[in-house]
């Protein structure tokens, strides 16, 4: 079956997005964050994909994640670390648990323990040990591989807060024992070799996202949403279309009904705001976007039942016109289209 809308995956863009990365990362080596699904497009073509262009180290949240793409010579890092319901898949995989509690850290020695990473909270208080415990002993003897930590702020080029996190992971680096230690995300990399340590970690960037000024120019978009003309219907002057009526046609319009709508990741923020394309011509999306459609005004253009319209593929401009965050955009993305790789 071929469905009714689908990605357009540029898998060149992803490739350069990460080589582009990994030479900003330095004398460190790039890997790639591959949770929710690679962000949406499917993590294991990403994966195939990034490991062909010479990519070592990918994450992931959870061990399902894990699962998925475990293989014996792939290094795999779960970000949720080790719950006690995880230990048996844990054992099996040859992943490593990305350890963030005491009780974790415990759990993994117990187990037989394994190489295995380190998150240390140095100041967003999320996931990780404090670097006290570190100080104390937590980690004696523990083979640890990636001692990481995650910058809150990294977007934000001069927040103090970036120096602070990285001042406090200096300190406890060599008392861990780590083999490598990790810190930049996307963003993070923007900030400069200073943040790039051993291994760096970007994932929004590989998919198009511009988390930050200091990544524009430089990343290029990989999805673009099609989705298919269902219905071209004449509305003339003062008709009104979509749920609720919210949108009247100033001049007699044609308005393209396509299938694409909440429900597949096109968010209801871009109802009266989104921006498609028929070949080179930006026409805007009018009304409220509905669960499985939305319309578009195509007056004067050539496009009809069965033709396919392209929807912004500009993650920062539709960000910005919706509200929604490029992450969001893209781990919203539904399961309803083909995934098509070229
Ligand atoms: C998701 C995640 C990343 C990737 O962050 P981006 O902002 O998408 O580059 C890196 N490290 C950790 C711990 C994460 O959870």
């Amino acid at each position: 079956m071929n469905a009714p809308n689908r990605l357009r995956l540029d898998g060149a863009a992803l490739v350069e997005n990460w080589r582009a990365l990994a030479r900003m990362s330095g004398a460190a080596a790039c890997g790639a964050a591959v949770k929710a699904d690679g962000y949406g497009l499917g993590a294991a073509e990403v994966v195939a994909r990034l490991e062909q262009a010479g990519c070592r180290d990918f994450f992931v949240a959870t061990w399902a994640e894990a699962a998925a793409l475990a293989r014996d010579d792939r290094s795999i890092s779960v970000l949720h670390g080790l719950r006690a319901a995880d230990l048996p898949v844990a054992c099996q995989l040859p992943a490593r648990p990305v350890l963030n509690t005491v009780a974790q850290v415990q759990r993994w020695r117990e187990s037989g323990a394994g190489p295995c990473d380190i998150m240390v909270d140095t100041g967003m208080n999320r996931l990780g040990v404090s670097p006290d415990d570190i100080a104390a002993g937590l980690l004696d003897g523990l083979p640890v591989d990636t001692l990481m930590s995650h910058l809150a702020s990294a977007e934000e080029q001069d927040a103090r807060i970036n120096h602070d996190q990285r001042t406090v992971l200096v300190a406890i680096a060599v008392r861990s024992g780590a083999r490598r230690i990790s810190l930049a995300n996307s963003a993070g990399i923007a900030l400069g070799s200073d943040y790039a340590f051993d291994l760096t970690r970007p994932g929004v960037a590989l998919y198009g996202g511009v988390p930050c000024a200091g990544l524009a120019g430089v990343i290029r978009p990989v999805v673009t949403i099609e989705a298919e003309v269902l219905q071209r219907r004449p509305v003339p002057t003062g008709g009104r279309v979509g749920y609720n009526l919210t949108w009247t046609a100033e001049r007699d319009s044609i308005v393209a009904v396509v299938n694409l709508g909440y429900a597949d990741g096109y968010r209801r923020a871009f109802s009266g705001r989104g921006l498609a394309y028929v070949g080179d011509t930006a026409v805007p999306v009018v009304g409220r976007v509905s669960m499985d459609l939305t319309a578009v005004d195509v007056t004067g253009l050539d496009v009809g039942e069965g033709d396919w319209i392209a929807f912004d593929s500009d993650l920062p401009h539709a960000s910005a016109a919706s509200g929604v965050s490029q992450y969001e955009l893209l781990t919203g993305l539904g399961r309803r289209f083909d995934r098509i790789w070229a």
